[in-house]
């Protein structure tokens, strides 16, 4: 049988373990070994421990668990190529020649970097007779395929990623929660949406939870926000709409047209001194990130995790590397690099205030 090594890289998300158990387990029935690499590309560096045979007992009751039970790590030393030199030492060693990448669009540019430096690595050890010339046969070449853990929704290519829909569930009972409280003091509340250049997140938690204004990264305000945001709520209040309370959505990326932040304290400056409201503000940060995953993202994982398995059994030498997406509801392989490519175009793109390109890039497959 194969031997499948499966690792989370970057951010975590809720969902990562309910994929990585559908991998141990379709690896398994399929007839491969399946080994967990612990604490991302870290572990893969530093091997030893890090580094263990999966059992169908050791991936029981983690469905349900946010986050990763078998760690994430940023990890300089991977960046070098001595560090790579060591991971590829370490994944020879176990006979590991087919990786699952779980992360984002960082953690899949190195293992498709990995992949294509292989050929390279495994001479460089057999020169430095760090491997023995026997294991080459079997060792030259890495299939790689990737999955997107993140609960951005930033990654061009899948519907969804990994985490986001738990993420959502997250933002919506915080501010159900804000919600009986500010309707109580007659107070608005300024809630800042951790999700970087995306707004994925604050567009569908405002529209699920009547917010009354919307601040996302790709669709900044024309002209003075500030003095819109006030008629806006003017008006409302003009037409007779009573409110007891204002709830505001701003993207951790919220900018103006010319690039500027715009952030929770400045809208609660306005709302302040302009409205004469009581306005506070709640920056969610990693309460996103917690909990359990919803039941979406268990069923998202489990298919991508599944999918993933047999995209590395299809693969040759000469395949280029997938990533696993969510088309409408199909579950497809897509080129990693070319999504990849797209999603870092995406972050030029919004560097260079081009949002009409980023939201065609985005909605593109
Ligand atoms: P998140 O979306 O949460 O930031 P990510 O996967 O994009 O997730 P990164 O910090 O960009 O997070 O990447 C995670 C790890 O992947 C890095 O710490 C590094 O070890 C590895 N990595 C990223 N880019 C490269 C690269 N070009 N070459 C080799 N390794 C890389």
């Amino acid at each position: 049988g194969q031997k499948i090594g499966v690792f989370t890289s970057g951010g975590d998300a809720q969902g990562m373990n309910a994929a990585v158990r559908a991998i141990v387990r379709v690896g398994m029935f399929l007839g491969c070994k399946v080994f967990y690499i612990k604490e991302g590309y870290q572990g893969m560096v530093d091997g030893g421990d890090n580094i263990q045979e999966a059992t169908w007992q050791s991936s029981s009751n983690i469905i349900n668990v946010g986050g990763t039970v078998i760690g994430s790590a940023r990890c300089m030393d991977f960046k070098e190529r001595w560090g790579r030199l060591k991971a590829a030492q370490n994944l020879i060693y176990w006979g590991i020649t087919n990786l699952i990448a779980i992360g984002g669009d960082g953690s899949l540019t190195g293992a498709n970097c990995f992949r294509l430096e292989w050929p390279s690595l495994v001479r460089e050890l057999v020169d430095k007779d760090m491997i023995s010339k026997d294991k080459i046969a079997q060792c030259s070449h890495l299939n790689i395929v990737g999955l997107v853990g993140s609960i951005d929704n930033d990654f061009c290519g899948t519907d969804m990623t990994i985490g986001v829909d738990s993420a959502l569930h997250r933002i919506q009972e915080a501010v159900d929660s804000i919600m009986t409280t500010a309707v109580s003091h007659k107070r608005g509340f300024v809630l800042e949406i951790m999700g970087r250049n995306c707004g994925y997140l604050p567009l569908a938690a405002g529209i699920s939870s009547e917010a009354t204004a919307i601040f996302i990264p790709e669709d900044p305000p024309v002209g003075d926000w500030r003095q819109a945001l006030c008629d806006q709520m003017t008006e409302k209040s003009k037409s007779g709409e009573v409110r007891r309370t204002h709830i505001i959505l701003v993207a951790e990326g919220a900018i103006d047209r010319e690039g500027n932040a715009i952030k929770c304290y400045d809208v609660q400056k306005v709302l302040t001194d302009q409205m004469k409201m009581d306005v506070r503000v709640t920056v969610l940060g990693h309460v996103q990130r917690g909990g359990n995953a919803s039941a979406f993202d268990r069923l998202l994982a489990t298919r991508m995790g599944a999918e993933a398995v047999l995209a590395l059994m299809d693969a040759t030498p000469t395949t280029p590397a997938c990533v696993i997406c969510l088309d409408g509801s199909d579950i497809v392989r897509r080129h990693l690099l070319n999504a990849v490519q797209k999603t870092k175009k995406v972050v030029e793109l919004m560097g260079e205030r081009r949002f009409e390109d980023v939201v065609q890039l985005r909605g593109r497959q």
